[in-house]
């Protein structure tokens, strides 16, 4: 069976020889040797002076929202995961739904001031499928109404923008190094910003609050990450130029082998060097959509409804419309793209779609 994703995995000896060490010194968790070593190599890597490692993507929302001390409401995407949104309503704050851009599926910058009230007092975008937001246009929105700018940068791990990571855009970016991401440290995130104020106050909302043994400087939450999880990602990162490499032949591969076929896939962002996450297919209409999925499935490959439902259904939220949202979300399918997918496996699922076409 195929599926969508299939998380990579380094040679076993070298997670062990880090998992070695952990045994030796007895530190499990609480910023420990690896985790900060974890850290040191991600700037090293990413180029950027600031990153705090955090248990998952999820929290990394939640405390970019809680350190920017935001109020009312948040102009946000309903083309992401849910995580995007639910983190906004956990923080007590009110999502408020901008439509897409039915090329790139990002939020459509030229539909934000419409939404914007006395109320706002942020925007936070995700950068779908790893291809950046058109940060130009949403920071010129941004500074005229003094908003501040959060990024879900979840699937951004390689990406850049104008030259530069695609992390530091935006007050805050996010990431998730879920095992489901191109690079991952089993369940994990990161929080990035330029301003060395706003990283000390991430820091100490990551643990709990402490200023010291025994002083709680402001509410704080559990986001501190564990050896264990540092430790894969360090024996990962070591192969992060083959993992972009082999996304990077795959997506062409599949471009290339479906160019006669109905549903297309996104436009890359200009001035973005992408890092090729994922594959989507958009289909003309879920029925189309839903066809193929039946077929495929029937040939033991699974791609995946990848962001379904849009958020602007979800049961908590104030429902509006978003009709281009709605109408990607319900006929799009990421195709299955892993380290080790072969090219093989693409032809066949390429001909699969391709045959059932042309019937
Ligand atoms: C995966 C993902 C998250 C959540 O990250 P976790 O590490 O699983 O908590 C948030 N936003 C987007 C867009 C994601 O894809």
């Amino acid at each position: 069976m195929i599926f969508v994703t299939k998380p990579f995995l380094p040679p076993r000896e070298e997670y062990e020889r880090y998992v070695n060490g952990i045994w030796q010194r007895n530190w499990l968790t609480n910023h420990g040797p690896l985790v900060n070593e974890l850290e040191l190599q991600l700037k090293d890597y990413l180029q950027l002076d600031h990153l705090l490692y955090l248990n998952n993507g999820t929290i990394a929302l939640q405390i970019a929202l809680k350190a920017l001390g935001l109020k009312g409401e948040v102009i946000t995407t309903p083309f992401s995961y849910v995580a995007t949104t639910s983190a906004i309503a956990w923080e007590g704050l009110k999502p408020v739904f901008v439509d897409i851009d039915p090329q790139t599926a990002n939020i459509d910058p030229n539909k934000i001031e419409a939404a914007i009230t006395p109320r706002t007092s942020a925007i936070l975008a995700t950068h779908v499928y790893g291809n950046p937001c058109d940060i130009d246009a949403i920071k010129t929105i941004a500074d005229r109404h003094r908003l501040k700018v959060i990024y879900d940068g979840a699937h951004c791990f390689g990406t850049k923008y104008k030259g530069r990571s695609v992390f530091e855009y935006g007050d805050i970016s996010t990431t998730s190094f879920h095992a489901t991401k191109l690079f991952h440290t089993v369940e994990g995130g990161a929080v990035f910003t330029t301003d060395p104020d706003l990283l000390k106050k991430m820091a100490l909302l990551r643990n709990f609050g402490h200023e010291g043994p025994n002083d709680f400087g402001d509410i704080g939450i559990n986001g501190k990450n564990s050896e264990f999880h540092a430790a894969m990602g360090l024996a990962n990162l070591k192969y992060i130029g083959e993992i972009l490499e082999s996304r990077k032949a795959q997506w062409l591969r599949y471009r290339d082998l479906l160019a006669g076929f109905q549903a297309r896939t996104i436009r890359i962002t200009e001035g973005a060097e992408y890092n090729y996450a994922y594959f989507p297919l958009i289909f003309s209409k879920e029925e189309e959509l839903l066809k193929y999925l039946d077929m495929l499935g029937k040939g033991q490959v699974f791609p995946r409804r990848y962001f379904y439902p849009s958020l602007n259904r979800l049961p908590y939220v104030k429902q509006v419309e978003a009709p281009v949202s709605e109408q990607i979300s319900s006929s799009v399918c990421c195709l299955p793209m892993y380290y080790d997918l072969s090219p093989e496996i693409q032809q066949m699922i390429a001909r699969f779609l391709l045959r059932m076409q042309n019937n």
